[in-house]
């Protein structure tokens, strides 16, 4: 494939510091043999090389060690969690100990319900956005009746502008003041699945405290694609899924966020299992609950080691790299991509906020009656995209294993139809 913009996007891709990282990736054939141009890393991120012999580790452990590989194993089962604590931590901007990779992410979002909502006298609502992710719609939902509160009556949406596809930070902090006291908990997206909107975490975060409600975020399309700075920005928890732009893997063991001021407080009402208590006492196999200070203290189960080792396999590159050099690229990545749609489809409406700040790498596009035909022509030139009915095309460039060519080729195919709807 040729042409100008294929000439940029090779001088890009020669001049890009990270260019080597993507070696690192196991990238699908398309039906021509060659690797496809891979966008929806933020539905499920591409394997790790490495996490072949990460799983072969933990295996062999287990085949010649059997129990003793508790303890001594290569990567002891019996600490394995607190392989992340550092990394999970500058993953996401927190502080060693307020981070903890447990669970799934629905599950996670659940037992920090359990905690931080805690609904009383006239404070029993919680925010949510209109469009929220239906897996948090239903736990949101479950929650509220849960406590023997009606759903409709105690779930705020929120709603774009009309004509407009994003909600205006000053738009959610005015409905914030307006909930007032009736307002128990905000629970928002960091980054949001359909439109790729990142919201202003802090100011949100900091209106929500200010009408005295907890504030706690579903990172799954934050987590590994923006940085983040969960304990500056005060947040109360936070939760993410491992199998999206973290690429560990299909129900990857996901991750969670308790603020430290939380996580010291052991009168915290939760869910409460036994990886969850003071390791000390653990194996005394004694009733009453002594939770571990810090997110830890809120693990339930002895964690699925053959499922954490793709984790700790992705982690090591999200750590070597580093979120800043990451979003750097990512900047670049994403802005290539809004020129390159611009030129080739002039009359498509990009979705996703223009301002850098308001976004992460992944654009969607409305291409209205020309979506489906898009669509084909992207999968005909081994582009994997997203499609949403009904004519949204999601596309994600990640900066681990994505090129600038990668763009140009979903590019081209885009172009071919534009060509020939307007011949
Ligand atoms: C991907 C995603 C989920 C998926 O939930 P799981 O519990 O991991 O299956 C939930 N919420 C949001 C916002 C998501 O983007």
């Amino acid at each position: 494939m040729s042409g100008p913009l294929f000439d940029e996007a090779k001088a890009l891709d020669a001049a890009d510091p990270l260019a080597a990282e993507r070696k690192l990736f196991a990238i699908p054939a398309g039906s021509d043999g060659q690797p496809v141009a891979y966008f929806t890393g933020n539905s499920l991120g591409l394997m790790p090389n490495s996490v072949r012999a990460a799983v072969e580790q933990e295996l062999h452990d287990w085949s010649t060690l059997g129990v003793d590989a508790h303890l001594s194993g290569a990567n002891p089962w019996f600490s394995y969690h607190e392989r992340f604590r550092e990394t999970g931590a500058r993953l996401v901007g927190a502080k060693p100990g307020e981070v903890v990779m447990m669970n799934g992410l629905t599950a996670n979002l659940h037992f920090m319900m359990a905690s931080f909502y805690q609904p009383s006298g006239t404070r029993t609502k919680i925010m949510v956005e209109d469009a929220l992710f239906p897996s948090d719609d239903y736990a949101v939902e479950s929650h509220i009746v849960h406590r023997g509160l009606d759903a409709n009556a105690n779930m705020i949406r929120l709603r774009p502008r009309e004509g407009e596809d994003t909600l205006r930070t000053e738009d959610v902090v005015d409905a914030i003041e307006e909930a007032g006291d009736t307002l128990a908990l905000v629970m928002l997206a960091g980054v949001q699945y359909r439109t790729g909107q990142w919201f202003d975490m802090p100011a949100i975060t900091e209106a929500g405290h200010r009408a005295g409600a907890m504030v706690g975020w579903d990172c799954a399309h934050a987590a590994g694609n923006v940085p983040l700075h969960l304990h500056d920005c005060d947040a109360d928890f936070a939760v993410w899924c491992s199998y999206k732009y973290l690429n560990s893997g299909p129900g990857a063991i996901a991750g969670c966020f308790v603020h430290e001021r939380h996580g010291a407080n052991a009168d915290i009402p939760r869910l409460a299992g036994w990886w969850g208590n003071d390791p000390q006492t653990r194996f005394k196999m004694e009733p009453g609950f002594v939770p571990r200070v810090g997110a830890d203290g809120w693990q339930l189960c002895n964690p699925p080691i053959l499922a954490m080792a793709p984790l700790a396999a992705s982690l090591e590159i999200f750590d070597r790299v580093g979120m800043p050099a990451l979003r750097e690229k990512s900047l670049k990545l994403t802005a290539f991509l809004e020129r390159a749609i611009h030129e080739v489809a002039p009359t498509a409406r990009i979705v996703t906020p223009t301002d850098p700040q308001q976004r992460g790498c992944q654009l969607s596009i409305s291409f209205g009656d020309r979506a489906r035909a898009i669509r084909d022509a992207l999968q005909q030139h081994g582009v994997v995209a997203d499609f949403r009915e009904p004519d949204v095309i999601r596309l994600a460039p990640v900066p681990l294993y994505n090129t600038f060519e990668d763009v140009a080729r979903a590019a081209s195919a885009i172009a071919l139809v534009s060509a020939a709807a307007s011949a």
